[in-house]
């Protein structure tokens, strides 16, 4: 039956108002004295039935009715229909946050395993050159209050050696070629270095162990190699993956950098690129030596005295990277020309 006599409560006062329930148009329609009231079929719950018990029929109102147990809502379905709309709605409200949460953990954990090179080189495009110009400044003046000296090179030595580096700079880069810096540094010894944002510093040292220029230039057609593929950046962001990550989940350029500005001047220190990057550096460097007209032999040359003067001590220079060995660098030197 789909009307019957039932007991209305209000559900705020113990009150009990006979009523009449009945069914139509979609719609429960519940008549008595004071009360004349109709709900949306799919807005009421009727209780299951329970053999002859009066059964409860919950109104979105906080009242109910007590109705016959044989009280029926006209479409046995409607209850069923009523869960799977809940179960839909609960579904779309949380898949796209399972769906999200899958993708961010999947993506990191990608990132990780696979991705923290490619990721860092994307962020480091992303990192605009004035920004990174202001990482190298940063990580300069870190440098220069721990572990450089000004330079004792005269001006002339200097003017001359900025003359032949602009020139080679130039022909890598005619837009923005790299800069040069001259600093000494008896602790950090035979070296140069390529600061984030196309800096250069050459220590006196190297200066001073080189037979020839073209020898000193050979190293800096090497590091501007490193220059122009903002290995140092990259690097840098690579090893402070927590910060890349951050920031390819996150799109945030800023914080990436900031944790990365923090390893500039450690990495310079121990200037140790992975195996890839020198190599890299080194074709480049090779390249822009033959477009120039100097002799790779120079590098060769150069890199072999220096390997054996402090091969196998710690304090080998950081150009003389220890992973592509001095040998098989030189020998790639004078290779394929
Ligand atoms: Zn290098």
């Amino acid at each position: 039956m789909t009307e019957a006599a039932g007991t209305y409560h209000d559900g705020r006062t113990s009150a009990a108002r006979a009523v009449r329930v009945r069914v139509a148009d979609g719609l429960v329609h519940i008549d008595g004295d004071e009360i004349s009231t109709a709900f949306p079929l799919a807005a009421v719950a009727l209780e299951p039935r329970l053999g002859g018990l009066a059964r409860r029929l919950d109104l979105p109102n906080g009242a109910s009715c007590q109705v016959p147990a044989d009280f029926e809502l006209p479409t046995p379905g409607d209850a069923p229909a009523r869960m799977e709309r809940w179960v839909n709605e609960a579904e779309i409200r949380w898949m796209p946050a399972v769906v999200a949460t899958v993708l961010i953990v999947a993506g990191l954990y990608t990132g990780i395993v696979y991705g923290v090179p490619a990721v860092a080189n994307v962020v480091a495009r992303r990192i605009s050159p004035s920004v990174e110009r202001g990482m190298g400044d940063q990580a300069l003046s870190s440098l220069d209050r721990v572990a450089l000296e000004p330079s004792k090179l005269s001006a002339d030595r200097q003017r001359h050696l900025s003359q032949r580096f602009t020139a080679l700079a130039t022909l890598a880069d005619p837009a923005a070629p790299a800069v040069l810096l001259f600093r000494a540094s008896p602790a950090v010894g035979p070296n140069a270095f390529a600061l984030p944002g196309g800096t250069i510093v050459l220590i006196d040292e190297l200066v001073a162990e080189a037979q020839h220029d073209d020898e000193i230039l050979s190293v800096l057609a090497h590091e501007i190699g490193h220059v122009q593929e903002r290995h140092t950046l990259r690097h840098v962001l690579q090893t402070s993956a927590a910060g890349v990550l951050v920031a390819a989940v996150l799109g945030d350029v800023v914080s990436a950098t900031s944790y990365a500005v923090a390893a500039v001047p450690t990495f310079l220190l121990n200037a140790r690129y992975s195996r890839a990057f020198e190599v890299e550096a080194d074709v480049f460097g090779f390249a822009l030596l033959d477009k120039a007209g100097i002799d790779r032999g120079h590098f060769a040359r150069f890199l072999t005295r220096l390997e054996e003067k402090h091969g196998g001590k710690s304090e080998l220079p950081g150009w003389i990277s220890t992973h592509p060995g001095a040998e098989e660098r030189a020998r790639a030197a004078l290779g394929d020309r």
